[in-house]
């Protein structure tokens, strides 16, 4: 399970290198759940997910899922950044659901994103289709990729509580 740091709290001088990137991946989550809020009625099947590239504070790239058949919310991200000249290597992508393992009608984001050089994914609950739930992770993970889930699970929960419902 994920720690979530009192922000309250640390702002003291205390305050280590742990839980201030404990910090950066509960705001840039939260920022990942909002995205994901504007996509919200448009996304058909497909669950309306948030998702940004950042490098410690500075965010690179941000995306939503699009309509039916068009690119998911991690692949917008990238694309995101690409645009705005960053180079993404190295940097974390946060996602609201798990990043999809297989080729449906878009091409797996986890290869995707393992392609682009991230090294880091923070994503808050897992994408219970069958062919997902877990293997996108684990791809990920394969990859050499550290990978945190959990974060924010409650809020992105209620969020998608209808895409949820028919699983
Ligand atoms: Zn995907």
């Amino acid at each position: 399970m994920y720690i979530i740091v009192d922000t309250a709290v640390s702002t003291s001088n205390a305050v280590g290198p742990e839980n201030a990137r404990a910090a950066l991946d509960l705001r840039f989550m939260q920022r990942a759940l909002g995205l994901g809020e504007r996509a919200r009625g448009t996304t058909g099947d497909n669950p309306h997910v948030g998702s940004l590239v950042a490098r410690g504070e500075a965010v690179l790239g941000e995306g939503w899922t699009s309509e039916p058949g068009r690119n998911h919310a991690e692949v917008n991200a990238l694309l995101a950044a690409a645009r705005a000249g960053h180079d993404v290597r190295g940097a974390t992508l946060y996602a609201t659901v798990e990043p999809c393992s297989f080729e449906g009608r878009t091409p797996a984001c986890a290869l995707t994103i393992v392609a682009r050089g991230i090294t880091r994914v923070v994503f808050g609950i897992r994408d219970p289709h069958p062919r997902v739930n877990g293997a996108g992770a684990h791809l990920l993970r394969r990859a050499g990729i550290e990978v945190s889930e959990g974060l924010c699970a409650g809020p992105i929960r209620a969020s998608l509580a209808e895409w949820l419902r028919g699983h």
